[in-house]
């Protein structure tokens, strides 16, 4: 080597190892960047934690994970759904969570049961009913829903769509198979429609005239209450919210999680941040951002939220809802279920 470039190679070097390490994680995410890259630009400020963040769909960021597996450069992966969390535990994409801070702060029904991965944020899948068309006294249940009383008179969304799925996983876990398979066919048999479109279709269906009853995830209603848009308001003052199932096991509730990749170089940052994100503060940010519920208790939820009332939140473990994916979906196809 010539000397003059292996004098510049060792100062390199030398000026390297002077220079502190830059600390970072890189963060796979399902989420809208709007949901969530103000809170990690407040980590950054707090911490110097630089954080990378790529965006995705869900299980296309789960496929990802699995085709880099060592190399891959991610530390943390964020997606809405337990039974999606699952699917990454089962991928063998993830290692578990070793925090104290979140087993003292986030309920053990929100997390993994092995630790893969923690809520962030939790969601609840009520039954929406139009004012005037339905009274409270007609409702009670989920299962009551099969009455020929709503016959076309139900929206729901496809059951390719994993909020179904594991509605239906909690289900099977609460009533057993054969009963969830017939809760699906009655269900099917009261659609107003086949299903077409997302949670928030439902709801604009139902304000529309389209069916009674639309049954959708807590945060789509709290976007139509607090959209700019009038004809978004107009829909959610036309519609109520039911809690189902109060007598019993109580209504189906999900979370937004997160955990730390098997590959992750970065795993003492990684927790700083989760950590980081059960903080009131921030659990506070994200119900009034996009009005979930915090996972944390004594945190308070949104204004829009704390207007739907409270309600007893079905506490089976949600790793179940995993557990049960593949009988549920299976179930749901044999219904007809489209
Ligand atoms: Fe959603």
């Amino acid at each position: 080597m010539k000397q003059a470039t292996k004098k510049l190679l060792t100062t390199g070097l030398l000026a390297l190892t002077a220079t502190p390490l830059l600390a970072e994680v890189n963060i796979y995410s399902s989420r809208q960047e709007g949901l969530i890259k103000p809170l990690l630009d407040k980590f950054t400020e707090q911490t110097g934690i630089e954080v990378n963040l790529v965006s995705g769909k869900d299980d296309a960021l789960i496929t990802r994970l699995s085709t880099e597996g060592k190399r891959s450069p991610a530390d943390l992966l964020i997606t809405a759904d337990a039974g999606r969390l699952y699917r990454a535990k089962e991928a063998n994409v993830l290692q578990p969570l070793k925090s104290d801070v979140v087993d003292a702060k986030v309920p053990a029904n929100l997390r993994d049961s092995d630790d893969f991965w923690t809520g962030l944020t939790m969601r609840a899948r009520p039954i929406f009913y139009v004012k005037g068309n339905v009274t409270e006294d007609e409702l009670s249940t989920y299962e009551a829903l099969t009455d020929a009383h709503w016959k076309g008179r139900i929206c729901i969304r496809s059951s390719s769509n994993i909020y179904n799925q594991s509605l239906i996983a909690s289900m099977i876990d609460a009533n057993g198979e054969n009963a969830s398979e017939e809760f699906a066919k009655g269900l099917v048999a009261n659609m107003a429609r086949p299903p077409s479109g997302g949670d928030t279709d439902q709801l604009k269906a139902a304000a529309a005239g389209l069916c009674d009853i639309a049954i959708a995830n807590t945060y789509y209603y709290g976007r139509l209450v607090n959209s700019d848009s009038a004809a978004d308001n107009e829909v959610a003052a036309k519609l109520g919210v039911f809690w189902p199932n109060q007598g019993d096991r109580g209504t189906h509730v999900n979370v937004s999680g997160i955990a730390i990749t098997k590959a992750s170089k970065n795993v003492e940052e990684s927790k700083q941040l989760i950590e980081f994100m059960l903080s009131t503060e921030s659990q506070q940010w994200y119900s009034e951002v996009n009005n979930e519920y915090p996972v944390v208790a004594g945190v308070d939820a949104s204004n829009a939220l704390t207007n739907l009332g409270e309600f007893k939140a079905d506490a089976v473990n949600l790793t179940v809802l995993g557990v049960n994916n593949e009988a549920a979906v299976k179930l749901m196809d044999r219904a007809g279920w489209k």
